[in-house]
């Protein structure tokens, strides 16, 4: 049983501790996991992103929490899974990744305490000062389980007796929602926004890896099969217009905050994030700290 004033001591000092950035203790890279749903979730929420953070030398890991074996209208789940898995690879090597596929089935996933282990050991193992997840408000029961899923290893990965054979992170990393646009029980909010303009041709590169998503499965799940360009070497292109992201009037606001109003003004693509209540809170400064990109 702790003393009053020992409590008092650690209630005092406790967040102070949690708060002093790994990277200043060790002046190590800085590393980034995000983490989607699918073999494609990340590349088209964030993948702009990874590709500045990957320039700047971070180490930056996608994770798939599920094999990815239900997205396809005619392929069996065992060959799509094997297709999905090499397009993610080819993915990761266009964006500067590492991209892991975890073993649970595409369409069926479920917040199981042994899945929860499995995204606490994704970023125990990988060391991550920042980890990005969907918000837990989707249309897609996968895309949902995988935002509670991370949520609630956001406190877990630093516990010692939970999952004892990979070692607790120290610090707690900050934990970041990718944009979504479903409005209840709240719209996402943007606290930070990346303008991606100089970059979104080499994004667009990568998510052609996803060759089974970008030009067979999801045109067709969507009605717009017929649009998909015949020849190989008009798909980017087009692939570019449809996978473009508005930029909406908050994350305008949010880029303005960030570059200022000329640059904000001429930013063509941009990609948002909205700080999660869970993890480490971040200050103005962690945040410049964390994300260099803004502002230049
Ligand atoms: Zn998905």
């Amino acid at each position: 049983m702790k003393s009053f004033y020992q409590k008092l001591f650690l209630l005092a000092f406790l967040p102070l501790y949690i708060s002093i950035p790994v990277e200043a203790q060790e002046n190590k890279k800085l590393r980034v996991v995000m983490i989607g749903a699918h073999p494609d979730d990340c590349d088209q929420d964030a993948g702009g992103t990874a590709i500045l953070f990957a320039k700047m030398g971070y180490a930056v890991k996608f994770v798939s929490v599920t094999d990815g074996r239900a997205g396809h209208q005619t392929m069996k789940a065992d060959d799509l899974k094997k297709r999905r898995f090499s397009e993610a690879q080819e993915a990761g090597k266009r964006f500067g990744v590492t991209y892991h596929v975890l073993n649970n089935h595409d369409g069926e996933l479920l917040p199981t305490l042994e899945a929860r282990l499995q995204v606490i050991k994704e970023i125990r193992e990988w060391q991550a000062d920042i980890v990005i997840a969907p918000r837990p408000n989707d249309y897609h029961p996968d895309h949902r389980y995988t935002g509670i899923l991370v949520q609630d290893a956001a406190y877990m990965v630093a516990v010692p007796s939970v999952l004892p054979g990979t070692p607790a992170l120290k610090n707690n990393p900050v934990f970041l929602y990718f944009q979504d646009f479903f409005q209840r029980p709240n719209p996402f909010r943007p606290d930070i926004a990346i303008d991606i303009s100089t970059v979104f041709d080499q994004k667009i590169h990568a998510m052609d890896a996803h060759e089974s998503q970008m030009y067979e499965w999801l045109p067709w799940i969507g009605h717009y099969a017929e649009q998909v360009p015949a020849n190989k070497n008009d798909r980017e292109k087009w692939l570019a217009t449809t996978r473009a992201v508005p930029i909406t009037n908050e994350v305008r606001a949010s880029l303005t905050k960030y570059y200022g109003d000329s640059k904000a003004a001429q930013a063509k693509h941009a990609e948002a994030f909205e700080i999660c209540e869970y993890g480490k809170q971040p200050k103005e400064e962690d945040i410049k700290r964390l994300f260099p990109m803004l502002g230049i």
